[in-house]
């Protein structure tokens, strides 16, 4: 069985990072992997239909090759956060290589003028010496599992419903491995936040 939803006792073993949010009526979707071609486009002209905001999370290898995609993240009135610049797993590097590779995608942003809103480590995979030493690692509260091509759009959308309230941190991927479900998820996670009248916010 996927679990969709981030168990409580694990966010409250980590409590300096951030699962969740304070708030009565904003949630927060959030894009990891990109900016990939169309595949982003696809995303934003979404969001754009319901008038919502959300933050991407870009590896810094997709910014450098995608910046007019960029662009129009920034214009459509989206947040950016750093996704490293590799995508490499904590769990199987050396933390100073671990580290370069996030400050090598944070200077890629200071190049391009994009103001990062925080970080999230790639496969979501922590580590103590990131605990102690990076701040403002953001996670997530639902994870929609959209790259998971044995689950059913449909049956992800019924799993994360319970769980699509105000101040959950919504993860997805504007990647080429997850669109097949993101296509299908995407406008329906969009169109229930708007029945609930959740105002879709950036972080
Ligand atoms: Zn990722």
């Amino acid at each position: 069985m996927f679990i969709h939803k981030i168990p409580s006792f694990i966010s409250s073993i980590f409590p300096r990072f951030t699962w969740s949010k304070e708030t009565d009526d904003e949630i927060y979707l959030t894009f990891d992997d990109g900016p990939t071609p169309e595949i982003t486009d696809f995303v934003l002209e979404s969001l754009a239909e319901y008038n919502a905001k959300a933050t991407f999370f870009c590896i810094g290898k997709n910014v450098e090759s995608n910046p007019s995609i960029i662009s129009r993240i920034i214009s459509g009135g989206h947040s950016i956060g750093n996704h490293t610049m590799h995508h490499y797993n904590a769990w199987n590097m050396d933390f100073a290589s671990y580290l370069k590779d996030i400050e090598l995608c944070d200077q890629l942003f200071q190049q391009n003028g994009i103001q990062s809103i925080g970080f999230r480590p790639p496969y979501g995979r922590i580590t103590p010496k990131m605990y102690q030493q990076i701040p403002n690692i953001i996670l997530w509260s639902v994870l929609t599992g959209d790259y998971n091509t044995s689950l059913q759009a449909s049956d992800i959308v019924k799993s994360i419903k319970p769980y699509l309230k105000p101040g959950a941190i919504v993860v997805m991927h504007d990647s080429v491995k997850a669109y097949p479900q993101l296509k299908n998820i995407l406008p329906e996670i969009l169109t229930y936040c708007s029945s609930q009248n959740f105002r879709m916010s950036a972080l």
